[in-house]
């Protein structure tokens, strides 16, 4: 059994639910079975867990210096590109199929147009803008495109 931390893009409900597997959710979800437990809406995702950080001291805490926000930014950039898929100008449709179980999920970047976005926006399509800082250079094609 797993715990997944669940949110609801409908109505911003937070709540925890038991599945059998992470199989098991993303199998549900493909079919639209994981519900709102608030509204009944499908559009639940997982929340993002950030590493359990307890007693947190963040408004004591100095602001982080300039050099380890390059560093930060430097590691965010390799990590996209080294772990993400540049889709290009097809990010829009990549990322709603995904969205709709269409394909497996996996990590993509590129470029939408401002329509675009705002259509995955009211569609509830995951998908936030890149920084600038966080952005690494747009791979060459390899190859010919098929
Ligand atoms: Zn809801």
């Amino acid at each position: 059994m797993i715990r997944y931390a669940l949110h609801c893009k409908a109505c911003e409900a937070e709540f925890e639910a038991w599945f059998a597997s992470s199989t098991a959710y993303d199998g549900q979800k493909a079919k639209r079975l994981v519900r709102c437990v608030d509204c009944g809406s499908s559009r639940v995702e997982k929340q993002i867990m950030a590493p359990a950080v307890k007693g947190t001291r963040a408004s004591n805490e100095p602001p982080v210096p300039e050099k380890l926000m390059q560093e930060f930014a430097a590691r965010a950039r390799q990590h996209v590109a080294e772990n993400f898929d540049y889709v290009g100008d097809s990010f829009a449709d990549e990322a709603r199929s995904m969205y709709y179980g269409e394909q497996d999920d996996r990590p993509i970047w590129g470029e939408t147009t401002a329509e675009e976005r705002e259509a995955l926006k009211e569609e509830g399509v995951p998908a936030a803008p890149l920084p600038p800082a966080f952005t690494p250079p747009v791979p060459k094609p390899k190859g010919p495109v098929n």
